[in-house]
């Protein structure tokens, strides 16, 4: 096979994954009496490179994750000149240092996760102001894992409440990773829970094996790369 002939079967491949992973969320969004237009598709686009993303982009995909900063730096904002109407997800863990980059390049940061950010974050909000902030979801560390970020489920109103009260953000997310042995349901109802009992809309639950468990309750974000991209190597 011919070296272009390889990368238009791999193009037209992602456009049909996406294609089934976007019917997949109308089916189980109106299984459950839901609006499909209340779950937001973020295609995941980590380690891969520009020319993998784009025939998501030429499929009309618009929502994008990453989990590292200096990555997305080096992917997105070549691709944004082209795709203006581009929204970035920041889905990893984020460094105080890195802060002023992040709310620079993406659009909804889902990884807050502790008070040394926060008040990074805070300060981020006094000289840009909060209506060029990204939103903000807290990470919740639902299956209290050692090495796993987020805040611990028994202190995650606190979180919350000391993120608005003390330091001014608008948290309107929660995001949540369960551990990868586990059935993830309890997880997600757990993240649900904490949700409606702080007033929070948006729940970003649910990856390439689980998003339909995650619709069911209640996700409105599903963050989804391998059942479009394809595999990616070990650990990433
Ligand atoms: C990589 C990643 C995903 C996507 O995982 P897939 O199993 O490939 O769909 C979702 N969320 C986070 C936080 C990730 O790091």
């Amino acid at each position: 096979m011919s070296e272009k002939g390889s990368t238009e079967g791999v193009e037209s491949n992602t456009a049909f994954h996406l294609a089934s992973v976007r019917a997949a969320i109308v089916r189980s969004a109106q299984e459950e009496g839901r609006n499909p237009n209340d779950v937001t598709l973020i295609a995941v686009s980590k380690t891969f490179e520009a020319e993998a993303i784009r025939p998501v982009l030429l499929a009309g995909q618009r929502e994008f994750g990453e989990n590292r900063v200096q990555e997305a730096k080096a992917k997105w904002p070549a691709l944004k000149e082209e795709f203006p109407d581009v929204r970035l997800h920041l889905i990893g863990p984020l460094q105080s240092n890195k802060v002023r980059e992040a709310v620079a390049l993406f659009d909804v940061i889902h990884s807050v996760d502790r008070v040394s950010l926060v008040r990074e974050l805070a300060q981020a909000q006094a000289n840009l102001g909060v209506e060029r902030m990204p939103e903000l979801f807290v990470q919740i560390n639902t299956g209290e894992e050692p090495q796993k970020a987020g805040v611990a489920p028994q202190f995650a109103d606190a979180f919350i409440r000391e993120c608005r009260e003390e330091y001014g953000l608008l948290i309107t997310g929660l995001m949540c990773i369960p551990p990868a042995n586990d059935p993830p349901s309890p997880h997600f109802a757990l993240l649900n829970k904490i949700a409606k009992r702080n007033d929070i809309r948006s729940l970003s639950m649910g990856m390439s094996a689980d998003f339909e468990q995650a619709i069911m309750l209640g996700a409105t974000h599903v963050r989804i790369g391998s059942a479009i991209f394809g595999g990616r190597s070990a650990g990433m």
